[in-house]
């Protein structure tokens, strides 16, 4: 019996062995499917694929939450908080996604902290990852410029300074819900900011509200929605590519 039982791995080695040595190269080829054929963006500019949510001309894209037009001003390409008039949302709605966005804190800096070039970024408009002018502003980490909001902080800041034009690079998945309004899968989030990865992977706990713990809410698809936190924080060069 014992003998038996030694016997048994080396006779599978020899068998995988022999298997392999049967194979061709071409074997272990995968041909089909293949791969769609995108053409890349010239200088940030969206691919061939992508749904282009601003591209600098109209706000066609935008409305408020009430599905008003969006009051925010539009101006050099750039799509700018109007103090007051409240978050923005895209009409279409997404589950998960590759996200391209661009943004500037205001160059006249006014404020510190959570007061300085405050917006926010909310996948499914519901999970903020957070935009804020983070060059030489200390606040709390979990809260600055690359955080998921109140949850998990970037793993480095790799913020430009005030007035100049930064990218988030984003791949968000989506979560699944149980029949008892629980996760299934939480969302995950990997973010690239200016080219520096910030977020790898990073498990979303729920909502990211400003007071209290992560909430877990039932969702379907849902739209982008960007912050009208009182700074005129501008965006530019906006599209996504679903997964
Ligand atoms: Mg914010």
């Amino acid at each position: 019996m014992k003998v038996r039982l030694l016997l048994l791995p080396i006779l599978c080695t020899m068998a995988v062995t022999i298997w392999a040595q049967e194979m061709k190269p071409e074997d272990t080829e995968v041909w089909n499917p293949e791969p769609a054929i995108v053409t890349p963006g010239q200088m940030g500019s969206p691919p061939s694929d992508a749904i282009v949510l601003l591209d600098g001309s109209n706000l066609d894209e935008w409305q408020h939450e009430d599905g008003s037009a969006a009051k925010w001003q539009l101006e050099d390409g750039a799509m700018t908080v109007v103090k007051g008039t409240g978050d923005v949302f895209t009409k279409k709605e997404f589950g998960s996604v590759q996200l391209h966005i661009e943004f500037r804190t205001p160059s006249v800096v006014e404020g510190e902290g959570q007061g300085r070039g405050n917006s926010g970024i909310f996948l499914q408009g519901t999970y903020e990852l957070q935009v804020l002018d983070s060059y030489e502003n200390r606040t709390y980490s979990n809260g600055q410029a690359g955080s998921i909001y109140k949850q998990t902080m970037p793993l480095v800041n790799a913020s430009k300074g005030p007035g100049e034009w930064q990218v988030y690079d984003i791949i968000y998945h989506a979560p699944t819900f149980t029949s008892g309004r629980e996760f299934e899968t939480h969302p995950y989030i990997t973010v690239f900011h200016n080219g520096v990865l910030i977020q790898d992977h990073t498990k979303i706990q729920g909502t990211t509200p400003f007071i209290g713990p992560p909430q877990v809410r039932q969702h379907g698809k849902g739209p982008l929605r960007l912050q009208d936190h009182n700074n005129p924080t501008s965006f530019r060069n906006i599209w996504v590519r679903e997964l």
